[in-house]
């Protein structure tokens, strides 16, 4: 399939950028094109005019800050959080959930910026921003507005940008330390889309206990979710003390999941529960004779 004619614009400044947008509601942004190319070629977008991001160089920075933040602009490319050695060892949670992110080749041109506005609930970024409290930093014609992440996906395919309004940049708050990761998802073939996942994140104190406890659930619902009450029976443990079983039991309690074509709500209520005692097991570091890669 084709995509209808579209005039193809490249703006090198933002301004000029926002300004294109105001242009006509035919007007549309174009980041990685890995799901709006798509969706283009089966004609279930048809935009008149495509403004492409990536003449845009701040857009494109990765950068930590004075206050120890990630700011990462909205068309950094998945394999750059991937690549990254300040990454890896600030925000391990990153590259643990962004690694399953479809393939190579859509993991290169595919960027943090589309994969949140295009709004799956399948998306892994989406989990990862609300695993740890990402903000999102938007520009439009009436000027700039930070949210945090849990306020900017609002269901499937649906955020809180305007019209107009552009993603620029995701701030990722200055790294936890003491924390230990987990992440499991559960996908037909590798690449796919997940019908079912979950991130984990313990704290452990000096004296070896769990401190603090998060949780999100993704693919389950019409976007992710922070499910921390669900692990509140872990804190204050031993990691190797806790029973994974009961929190992901509790977590899939919390949970109303959707039927589609991929998985039957019935299932993913089971496959809920499987992620969240997998991605709960390898946070806590317990043998468990699975596989998470
Ligand atoms: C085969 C395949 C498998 C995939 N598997 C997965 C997967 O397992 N997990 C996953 O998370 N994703 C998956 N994806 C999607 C992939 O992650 C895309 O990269 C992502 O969803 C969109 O990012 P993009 O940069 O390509 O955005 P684009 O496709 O260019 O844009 C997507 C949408 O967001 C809008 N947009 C983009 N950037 C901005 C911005 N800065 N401000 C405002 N609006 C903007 C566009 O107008 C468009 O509506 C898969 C894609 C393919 C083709």
């Amino acid at each position: 399939m084709k995509p209808s004619a579209f005039a193809y614009r490249r703006p090198a400044s933002l301004q000029e950028a926002l300004s294109l947008l105001e242009q006509g509601d035919d007007v549309k942004i174009i980041a990685g094109g890995q799901s709006l190319v798509p969706a283009m070629n089966l004609r279930m977008a048809t935009p008149g005019v495509l403004v492409d991001l990536a003449g845009i160089e701040s857009l494109s920075a990765l950068n930590v800050e004075d206050d120890g933040s990630l700011s990462a602009g909205a068309m950094v490319a998945h394999n750059r959080f991937l690549r990254d050695a300040q990454v890896g060892a600030g925000w391990p949670a990153i590259p643990l959930a962004v690694k399953h992110v479809a393939h190579e080749q859509v993991r290169n041109r595919g960027t943090i910026g589309g994969s949140l506005c295009h709004a799956d609930p399948a998306a892994e970024w989406a989990a990862v921003c609300l695993l740890l409290d990402a903000e999102m930093k938007l520009a439009g014609r009436l000027g700039a507005r930070v949210l945090p992440a849990g306020e900017f996906i609002k269901g499937v395919y649906e955020t809180a940008l305007e019209p107009g309004e552009v993603l620029c940049q995701v701030r990722f708050p200055a790294p936890l330390r003491g924390w230990r990761w987990g992440f499991h998802e559960i996908a037909r073939r590798r690449g796919d889309f997940a019908m079912a996942g979950a991130l984990a994140g313990l704290a452990i104190d000096d004296s070896g206990l769990i401190s603090a406890a998060r949780l999100v659930v993704f693919a389950a619902e019409d976007r992710a979710r922070r499910l921390d009450a669900a692990l509140v029976g872990v804190v204050g443990c031993k990691p190797d003390e806790i029973d994974p079983d009961l929190a992901g039991l509790a977590a899939a309690a919390e949970v109303d999941p959707r039927s589609d074509l991929h998985a039957s709500a019935a299932l993913r209520f089971h496959l809920v529960h499987s992620c969240v005692v997998r991605a709960l097991v390898e946070a806590a570091g317990k043998p468990a004779g699975v596989r998470n890669d």
